[in-house]
């Protein structure tokens, strides 16, 4: 029966460890940017958020932040985050 058919069908998460099927591919797209490590702009998908981080660090499409993989619109942007990430080591 073609409406039971469609009712079972689901889409299962295809990452190692999580067994979560979604309703949909936009619920599955969700999940994966939410508790996954997808990479939006690339469109690559990540077995941990160190990976993503690295990925970002070498990518030229990325300007992100080595140590915590904050992204920025722009490298002032980033040099600003990495003055005030050292400014408070120092403080501290
Ligand atoms: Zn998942
Ligand atoms: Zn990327
Ligand atoms: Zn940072």
């Amino acid at each position: 029966m073609p409406a039971e058919l469609a009712a079972i069908k689901r889409f299962p998460c295809p990452f190692s460890g999580c067994r979560l099927s979604l309703r949909s591919q936009g619920d599955y797209y969700r999940h994966r940017e939410m508790e996954h490590e997808h990479c939006k702009k690339c469109n690559l998908d990540f077995e941990d958020w160190e990976a993503f981080v690295k990925h970002k660090a070498q990518s030229d499409k990325h300007i992100s932040c080595p140590s915590c993989g904050a992204d920025f619109k722009s490298h002032d942007g980033l040099k600003r985050h990495i003055q005030l990430v050292s400014k408070s080591y120092d403080s501290q």
